[in-house]
């Protein structure tokens, strides 16, 4: 896969953020209905993080991805509309982030045409992420019959790869924010502290720069926007951008570029 990257960057970096909102909890379980503190949490990923993630990425002139369920794009038209009209991608995230292996054909078939549906009045998305990177045959043949152009949900390799037919983007627990800073009562996580999660991400970046390779970090607004955290994303767009020449592209810009 080429990387010889536009503009003679050394490398590409594509931040990702998945957009589940109070979705990723009712899809877990409708008894969340009633778990409003959770809700709550999971609804400020949308009303004050996704802004502060917005003005961030415009502040430093940068394209992101935003992985969006159906479901959320219903619950918050508003908020994700703006993301598009930024100039961001919106991505595919299932409708109501049901896990695909937990899930029949019939319901995984549903999954990807309602959110389309639902995705359909702000974007038209090319490029899917399933829910909890979990991804089967079946998902993968759908996405292929949708015409999507990439999935970003497997960690096959550390570069852009295909998977059976179809470009894959793919990611990794550890440079994601979620497992590191997202704590829930009773399911015993810890967090890790920022500072650390931040040398990780950079570690990561100096090996990719070493190989020249495309790397993909990614964030939940309900994690990555609270106020303390955003100075890592700041700090990361900052020092990647200090060390090297980074080409910044949302999936869809890699997607076209590597398979061009
Ligand atoms: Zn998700």
């Amino acid at each position: 896969m080429r990387t010889d990257w536009p503009n003679s960057a050394r490398m590409a970096i594509s931040l990702t953020f998945d957009v589940d909102a109070e979705t990723g909890w009712l899809g877990e379980d409708p008894a969340y209905a009633h778990r409003l503190s959770t809700l709550s949490e999971a609804r400020y990923g949308v009303t004050r993080g996704l802004p502060r993630i917005l003005d961030t990425l415009s502040r430093h002139d940068v394209k992101a991805t935003f992985y969006v369920p159906g479901h959320t794009a219903e619950l918050h038209p508003d908020a994700i509309r703006r993301i598009a009209d930024e100039g961001h991608e919106i991505g595919h995230h299932g409708h109501m982030h049901l896990r695909s292996d937990a899930i029949g054909e019939a319901a995984q078939r549903e999954e990807i045409e309602r959110g389309l549906e639902a995705l359909q009045p702000i974007a038209t998305p090319i490029g899917y992420r399933s829910p909890s990177w979990e991804l089967t045959p079946t998902t993968l043949q759908l996405l292929k019959d949708h015409g999507f152009a990439y999935d970003s949900s497997l960690m096959g390799d550390d570069r852009p790869y295909f998977h059976d037919g179809l470009l894959e983007l793919p990611v990794h627990w550890s440079l994601d924010d979620w497992p590191h800073l997202h704590w829930k009562p009773g399911r015993g996580d810890a967090f890790t502290a920022p500072e650390a999660f931040l040398d990780t991400w950079l570690k990561e970046f100096e090996s990719a720069l070493e190989e020249r390779r495309h790397l993909t970090y990614t964030m939940h607004p309900e994690v990555i926007g609270r106020g303390h955290r955003m100075a890592l994303l700041d700090r990361l767009i900052r020092e990647v951008s200090e060390r090297a020449d980074v080409w910044f592209a949302t999936h869809a810009d890699v997607a076209a570029f590597v398979t061009s």
